[in-house]
C-alpha cells in the first residue's frame, strides 16, 4: 500500500492530477484498459465551466453544474479518485507530493486547467470578481442580490448609482454571457423584485481591450453579439482597457472611469502551474507546458500535460489550442489511446485537433455559432447553442435539471435561484475572495 491506501497492481500506474474535461476523458478512456488509474484532484466533483455564468446570475444551482467524480468511473476496478490538492511533482524519483500524501506513478498526465489571470494588478485581484470556480460564481451571485438589498436602504443617489453599476472587464464569450444574463435580469426581474428601487438607473457595463467582442470568433459573430448586446441596454466599451480598482472607482487607460462596486474580472487565464514542473525550459510563455504532438513534456517521456495547461505548437495553431473544453476533451481521448499503445511498446499517435467550431450566447433567443462550414446567429444558434451544452453536461440528472430550468425560466421570464445561500460581505471581501479563490 501506498500512503494514499492505493494497492499496489501489477498493471503501470497512471496518475492523472484534475478532473476536468481533460483529466475525465482520459480517465473514461483507460477504465478498461490494463493500467492502474489514479486520479487527483482538489474537489470531489467536475465543474462544467461554460454555464458558471447561470449559476452566477440565479439561472441554474450549482449543483446541477457539477459532477460527482467517483460516480463518473464507478465500478472500474482498476480506478481509484483520492481527493488530494497536489503541492509538487518530483520527475526525478517519479513520486507526486500533496496534502495527503505522496504517491509514486509510471506515467503522469497534469491536466490542471486554468485560474484566472489578473496580470500582476493585486487591486483587481482582491477588490475584483473572479469567475473560475462554483464558490466564485455563489459569490458573484450573494454580492449582485446583496447590492440591490443595500441599494434600496441608501438615500444617496451616488451610492446607489454605484451598487447597481457593474462593469464586466472581457468581451469574449464569459464577458458577453454574463453581461447578456444581467441585462435579461435587469429589464425583467429587477422591476418586479424591486418595485420600490428605480432599477432602470442599474448599468451594465462590458469593456474590451479590443477592437472587437468575441475576438476569436468570426467578424459576422462578433458584430451581430454586439447588436444583440445593445437591445438589450448593455453598454458596450472598445478599445478600452482597465487599469486599477480601488472597490468603487474602476479607472482605465482612457478618462473613462466608472463608479462601481461590483467589477468582474473575465479578461484573461493562466494554466496552473505546479512546483517541479515551473522550470523556464518546460514552460510557454503564457505558462503553459509546453508538449510535443504526443502530450509529452518537453524532455520527459513519462509526463504528459493536456488542456488549458498544456501547450502543443502545430502549424495551424502556432500558440497552442485554444483554452477551451474540445482541446482538453480530444486531447484526454487521443492521450488515453497513446498511453496503452505506449504500454504495449508500439509508436504513439500524434494529436490532430478537430476544429467543431465556437459559440456564445447573448440571451434570450440570441446565439451567435460560428462552425467550421456555417455561420448563423439569433434563435436557431440560440436552440443549437442549448443542445450543445446538454450534450456536453455530465450526468443524465443534472441535463434533466438544466433543461427543465431552461424550459421554465423561457416560459416564465424567471431565474429563480437569485439566493442569497451564503452572503458575501463587501468589508470581508479581500479575506473571502482569497478563501474562495479555489
Ligand atoms: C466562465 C467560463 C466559461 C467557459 N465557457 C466555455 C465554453 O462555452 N466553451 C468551451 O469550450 N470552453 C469554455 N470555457 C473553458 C473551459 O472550461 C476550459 O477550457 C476547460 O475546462 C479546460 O479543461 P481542463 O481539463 O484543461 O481543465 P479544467 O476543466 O479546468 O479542470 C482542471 C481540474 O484540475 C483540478 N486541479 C487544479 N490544480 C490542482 C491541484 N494542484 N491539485 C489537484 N487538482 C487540481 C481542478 O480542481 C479541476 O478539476 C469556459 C471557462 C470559464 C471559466
Amino acid at each position: 500500500m501506498s500512503s494514499m491506501n492505493i494497492p499496489q497492481s501489477s498493471y503501470p500506474r497512471v496518475v492523472i492530477i484534475g478532473g476536468g474535461f481533460g483529466g475525465i476523458a482520459l480517465a473514461k478512456k483507460l477504465s478498461k484498459k490494463e493500467a492502474q488509474v489514479v486520479l487527483l484532484d482538489k474537489h470531489n466533483y467536475h465543474n462544467f465551466q461554460p454555464l458558471l455564468y447561470q449559476v452566477s446570475t440565479g439561472g441554474l444551482e450549482p449543483d446541477s453544474i457539477a459532477y460527482p467524480i467517483r460516480k463518473v468511473l464507478q465500478g472500474y476496478p482498476n480506478f481509484f479518485f483520492r481527493l488530494a490538492q497536489v503541492k509538487e511533482v518530483k520527475t526525478d524519483t517519479k513520486r507526486i507530493k500533496t496534502n495527503i500524501g505522496e504517491i509514486f506513478y509510471d506515467y503522469l498526465v497534469v491536466a490542471t486547467g486554468s485560474e484566472t489571470n489578473f496580470f500582476g494588478n493585486k487591486n483587481i485581484k482582491a477588490k475584483g470578481m473572479a469567475m473560475k470556480t462554483i464558490p466564485q460564481s455563489l459569490n458573484l451571485r450573494s454580492l449582485i442580490l446583496e447590492n440591490f438589498e443595500q441599494a434600496l436602504l441608501t438615500d444617496d443617489l451616488h451610492e446607489r448609482d454605484a451598487l447597481m453599476n457593474f462593469v464586466i472587464v472581457g468581451g469574449g464569450p464569459t464577458g458577453v454571457e454574463l453581461a447578456g444574463a444581467l441585462a435579461e435580469i435587469k429589464k425583467g426581474i429587477l422591476p418586479k423584485d424591486y418595485p420600490d428601487l428605480d432599477t432602470r438607473r442599474a448599468q451594465i457595463n462590458l469593456v474590451q481591450g479590443g477592437d472587437r467582442i468575441l475576438p476569436a470568433m468570426s467578424e459576422k459573430a462578433s458584430e451581430k453579439a454586439e447588436k444583440f448586446l445593445e437591445e438589450l441596454g448593455v453598454n458596450v466599451w472598445k478599445n478600452i482597457r482597465v487599469t486599477d480598482y480601488d472597490g468603487k472607482k474602476v479607472t482605465t487607460n482612457t478618462k473613462t472611469i466608472f463608479e462601481a462596486e461590483t467589477l468582474v474580472w473575465a479578461a484573461g487565464v493562466k494554466a496552473v502551474g505546479l512546483k517541479g514542473l515551473d522550470v523556464r525550459e518546460l514552460l510557454s510563455r503564457d505558462n503553459r507546458l509546453k508538449v510535443n504532438e504526443f502530450h509529452q513534456i518537453v524532455g520527459l517521456e513519462d509526463v504528459f500535460a493536456i488542456g488549458d495547461v498544456a501547450q502543443m505548437v502545430t502549424e495551424e495553431f502556432p500558440h497552442g489550442h485554444p483554452m477551451m473544453a474540445q482541446p482538453a476533451i480530444q486531447q484526454g481521448r487521443n492521450l488515453g489511446d497513446n498511453l496503452v499503445l505506449l504500454m504495449d511498446g508500439k509508436p504513439m499517435k500524434p494529436f490532430v485537433y478537430k476544429d467543431k467550431g465556437s459559440m456564445a450566447t447573448v440571451g434570450r433567443n440570441k446565439a451567435v455559432v460560428d462552425l467550421p462550414k456555417f455561420r448563423f446567429q439569433g434563435v436557431f444558434a440560440w436552440f443549437v447553442w442549448m443542445f450543445v451544452h446538454l450534450y456536453f453536461l455530465i450526468g443524465f440528472r443534472n441535463r434533466v435539471v438544466v433543461f427543465i430550468n431552461w424550459v421554465y425560466n423561457y416560459i416564465r421570464f424567471d431565474r429563480e435561484a437569485r439566493l442569497i445561500i451564503r452572503p458575501f460581505k463587501k468589508q470581508n471581501k479581500v479575506e473571502k475572495n482569497t478563501l474562495m479563490q479555489d
